[in-house]
């Protein structure tokens, strides 16, 4: 999930017209940390859900694909305990 999603310029200082976006970014499986506002970035798009690569890599063992992480994951149901799912 990302949060606080705006644009800076290239040193980092918020400017609604800047060429760079920011966000904070975290496993929508796991809560962990995958971006924070230091990291900036030339594009910005939404997805519904955001997996670290520890998460990815365990869907991928457990034939899981991506779609159906995605759907199981989605914002709505963040309210479940992440480790009752899987
Ligand atoms: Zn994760």
């Amino acid at each position: 999930m990302k949060t606080n999603i705006h644009k800076v310029n290239y040193d980092g200082t918020p400017n609604t017209n800047g060429n760079w976006w920011v966000w904070r970014e975290t496993c929508d499986r796991c809560q962990k940390l995958i971006y924070d506002e230091t990291t900036q970035h030339s594009d910005f798009e939404e997805a519904d859900v955001d997996f670290c690569a520890e998460c990815i890599r365990y869907f991928m063992k457990k034939h899981i694909s991506y779609k159906e992480a995605e759907m199981k994951y989605t914002k709505k149901n963040l309210n479940f305990n992440s480790d009752e799912k899987f």
